[in-house]
């Protein structure tokens, strides 16, 4: 820019944030016209290389190379692991349980794929899920949409392990509880208390969740299919009320990854939020968004445009891991020849 002219702008109509959209917008547009294979060719591939191989044992051995090739491909070329990261952590937490009946009598389970069962501490997946997670499955799945469906299922329900207090937490407010006397302090620590299991609080943890997975997948793309996913039959929030709070929640939960905040730290300000009928907002949610738009001396705008930027990056991330396994599955299959 011209010091000529930047000398009469006031400084106060000068963007904090320095996002160069036009070049984002083109690698993104460059990533989806580069040539790349359609559904059926990336199928037929990931036939071949399956049906190579003389036996299963053999096929898995070929086809986890494949895929770790790929993990690793992504780590370098897009700069994260993505989904990947949260592998290992989520699969701890994975009960493994090898009746395909009891994982649908599963009370937590009504017709979803996977669940956080709070209680124990563990995820528990149906045979679905666990199928998805066969090498060949997430190839095919990176392939052709850019994210495993399975392990974003697995990193949906990881976030929701974070935002659950742990029994030594409940306890420190009941103990409190114990030690208040006044109404007004009583009242305060009940609501502390059972706020967490308020369906308020459960739109808030759901809303985070799908944000969370999002960032690497691609389930939804606004939040009015979000809004469409949490009225369905699996989740039942179809009052007004829990609409507004959806879309609430969601900028909150969006600003908060656009300003980099991890998972971990969402969780824990997710964990504490309680639903303010007075502020209609999450309290610790927006207190956060509102404590870093200040320090960063950012407005609303420039908020809303880190927000979009977050998104178009999440978009280029997901082109580039689709192209990165489509060539990992093509050297796999040519190398076969
Ligand atoms: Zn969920």
């Amino acid at each position: 820019m011209n010091k000529e002219t930047t000398k009469y702008v006031p400084e106060e109509l000068e963007s904090k944030i320095d996002i160069d959209f036009d070049a984002l917008l083109k690698e993104l547009n460059a990533l989806r016209e580069a040539p790349q294979l359609n559904e059926t060719e990336t199928n037929e591939l990931v036939f071949k290389l399956h049906e190579q191989f003389p036996n299963k044992e053999i096929a898995l051995e070929k086809e986890s190379d494949v895929l770790m090739r790929v993990v690793e491909r992504i780590e370098i070329e897009c700069g994260d692991a993505g989904h990947f990261n949260f592998f290992g952590a989520a699969m701890d937490l994975v009960e493994i349980n090898p009746s395909n009946t009891e994982f649908v009598e599963h009370k937590a389970l009504k017709g979803e794929f996977a669940a956080y069962d709070h209680k124990n501490g563990i995820i528990v997946l149906t045979r679905d899920v666990m199928q998805g997670m066969a090498p060949v499955a997430i190839l095919e799945n990176l392939a052709t949409l850019g994210y495993s469906q399975s392990i974003r299922a697995l990193h949906h329900e990881l976030l929701h392990s974070k935002q659950f207090r742990s029994s030594e937490e409940e306890n420190k407010i009941i103990e409190d509880l114990v030690k208040t006397h006044s109404f007004y302090g009583v009242m305060v620590q009940i609501k502390r208390l059972l706020g967490p299991y308020m369906r308020a609080h459960d739109v808030l943890k759901e809303v985070h969740s799908y944000q969370g997975e999002q960032k690497f997948g691609g389930e939804f793309d606004t939040t009015a299919d979000l809004v469409g996913i949490l009225k369905g039959e699996a989740y039942g929030y179809k009052k007004t009320k829990d609409t507004d709070r959806i879309i609430i929640a969601s900028q909150d939960i969006k600003r908060l990854y656009a300003f980099e905040l991890s998972d971990d730290e969402i969780g824990v300000l997710v964990k504490e939020a309680r639903w303010d009928k007075k502020r209609r907002c999450y309290d610790l949610i927006e207190d956060k968004v509102k404590e870093l738009t200040e320090t960063k001396g950012l407005d609303e705008e420039d908020v809303d445009n880190l927000v979009l930027a977050d998104d178009i990056k999440r978009k280029i991330y997901i082109q580039k891991v689709k192209l990165i396994a489509q060539d990992e599955l093509k050297k796999a299959v040519e190398s076969l020849k």
